[in-house]
């Protein structure tokens, strides 16, 4: 049955019962979840997965992520305010087709504190209903083995075996890559809602949402996109239905602005006629700052992406293993490796991710016009104390980790027989206890983990139902919706939100 179609070939107005405005990660489940009793119009900005094909291969992660930005690619590049690179997904099954794969679920904390009064019974099996669909566990490779050892003999147990649940210790998680590195994104929940009353639309870009002002709050009632030859459409729902934002971090608090919802003071300095006042509408912007120890392996590596987790209260540590063209330039002298180099470097990543974040910022339009040009947004990274005192944690814990067995077989051997690691990228700072050059060494070198969130925060700028607060039939589920990041990895909980929500959804209206 066909299902997806190219906004062009779409009717330039139509109804259904729910718009969701984003096929991402927490979009396709919900959408999939609420086509099992009423119509669904789900509008994607990028383009279907079948038409970037790398997308779903593992070992072809790393060049999706390379690849020159056309407008249509899927992983679209951005830069935060303060210099750090970063990614979003730009296709159907949104950022969980260009991400680790690394499936966890959410630790207790955040449940406590995301505002949220959850059924427990209910998060279980919507976690379940997504895991059962897409979610494996492969043999661990040698490198994630390794670390593996390496986090419980540097003393993050215990052993936790293999397991989903977030569980403080060392453990393997599962994957959205299967053992044959296939990747099952979001994408085919979809799979799972009933196709005949799903109509799913790519190169459809939302401008902005239609209220009606004829009740007490704003209603939506409805959106206009604009197709790949730039035409507008009108998409309406029915009585009883709604529209839901699912366009990710960036992408719905910058559709609430651009449809009239924010701080009034902005709203009017950008000419936005004002639907609703909101202040909180893309604050508390954050990002987990991730830091990263690169070695270069004195032997030819299989590349691996993550399959285990050291898991403390303060900080997450994850690794990888990837290969990298031979650059001669970047070998520090007094290494030599053997056996001879290889043509493509062999490289493992220990990664770092900070619990929380604690700092936050800000985001705003970068175009009134455009909804393709992303938003600025500043993170603040460790502007609160405390995000840069786990930071140093975790990194004194890499410095542990550097000094296990189960890693010392991954060193070079110098000229004079002496054995160290080769690092691609700064090494750790030499006296792991000077707390102020482990400082710098955090600052200096922060990268994102690319699990950015905020923006419109539940208490804040929706209710513990995801309603927008003040309007009616608008809701907002995806990672904008977060005070903190869900676990080590947010995919899980936010595809398990879409199916809780969509759910939920479901019962309230019966
Ligand atoms: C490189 C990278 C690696 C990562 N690795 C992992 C990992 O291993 N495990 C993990 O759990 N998490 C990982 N993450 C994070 C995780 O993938 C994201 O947090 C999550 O996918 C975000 O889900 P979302 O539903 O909030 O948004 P998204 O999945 O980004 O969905 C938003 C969708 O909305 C669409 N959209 C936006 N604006 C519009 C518009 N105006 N009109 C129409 N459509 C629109 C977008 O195209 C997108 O498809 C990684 C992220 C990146 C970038």
């Amino acid at each position: 049955m066909k299902s997806v179609y190219e906004a062009n070939d779409l009717p330039l107005v139509e109804e259904y019962d729910y718009i969701v405005i984003g096929g991402g990660t927490a979009g396709c489940p919900l959408a999939a979840t609420l086509s099992e009793k009423y119509s669904v119009l789900l509008l994607e900005r990028g383009n279907t997965p079948k038409a970037h094909p790398n997308v779903l291969s593992a070992s072809k992660n790393m060049a999706t992520l390379m690849e020159e930005d056309d407008g249509d690619t899927p992983a679209q590049r951005f830069t935060s305010e303060e210099g750090v690179e970063n990614f979003r997904g730009r296709i159907l099954g949104g950022t969980s087709m260009i991400n680790g794969g690394f499936f966890s679920e959410a630790d207790n904390d955040f449940l406590a504190k995301s505002g949220v009064e959850w059924d427990l019974g209910e998060v279980d099996k919507a976690y379940k209903w997504v895991r059962d669909s897409i979610v494996s566990y492969s043999n661990l490779s040698a490198w994630n083995s390794a670390v593996k050892e390496a986090l419980l003999e540097a003393g993050i147990g215990p052993d936790n075996g293999a397991t989903t649940k977030h569980k403080l210790g060392t453990k393997q998680s599962g994957s959205t890559f299967d053992d044959q590195g296939r990747r099952h994104g979001a994408v085919e929940l979809l799979n799972n809602g009933d196709l005949k009353n799903l109509r799913i639309a790519i190169h459809a870009s939302v401008k902005r949402i239609i209220f009606s002002t004829e009740y007490s709050n704003p209603a939506a009632i409805g959106v206009i996109y604009i197709d790949r030859k730039g035409r507008s459409h009108k998409a309406f729902v029915r009585n009883k239905g709604e529209v839901i934002l699912s366009a990710g971090t960036l992408g719905s608090p910058q559709l609430l602005l651009l449809s009239g919802i924010g701080p009034q003071s902005y709203l009017s300095s950008q000419h936005i006629p004002l639907v609703h006042s909101q202040p909180n509408v893309g604050k508390f912007m954050a990002d987990n700052p991730r830091n990263t120890i690169n070695l270069i392996i004195p032997f030819p590596l299989q590349g691996s992406s993550g399959q285990i987790v050291g898991i403390t209260n303060d900080y997450y540590i994850e690794t990888f293993a990837y290969s990298l063209p031979f650059s001669p330039t970047k070998l520090p002298f007094g290494f030599y490796p053997r056996p001879l180099t290889p043509p493509q470097l062999s490289l493992g990543s220990i990664v770092e991710k900070v619990v929380g974040p604690l700092s936050t910022g800000t985001l705003w339009l970068a175009s009134k016009t455009n909804v393709k040009a992303t938003p600025h947004v500043q993170f603040n990274y460790f502007s609160n104390p405390i995000d840069l005192s786990r930071c140093v944690g975790a990194m004194s814990k890499f410095g542990e980790l550097l000094k296990t067995k189960s890693l010392d077989g991954f060193k070079y051997v110098d000229l004079n027989g002496v054995r160290d690691f080769m690092f691609l990228g700064p090494p750790l700072p030499t006296n792991l206890s000077d707390d102020s050059s482990m400082e710098d060494y955090c600052r200096s070198s922060v990268t994102s983990f690319w699990h950015y969130h905020g923006g419109c925060l539940v208490g804040k700028v929706v209710d513990e139902n995801f309603k927008v607060i003040g309007t009616d039939s608008l809701r907002v589920v995806d990672a904008s919706t977060f005070v903190m990041s869900p676990g080590t990895n947010p995919q899980a909980t936010l595809m398990m939100i879409g199916r809780y929500i969509g759910l939920k959804m479901l019962r309230e209206r019966t």
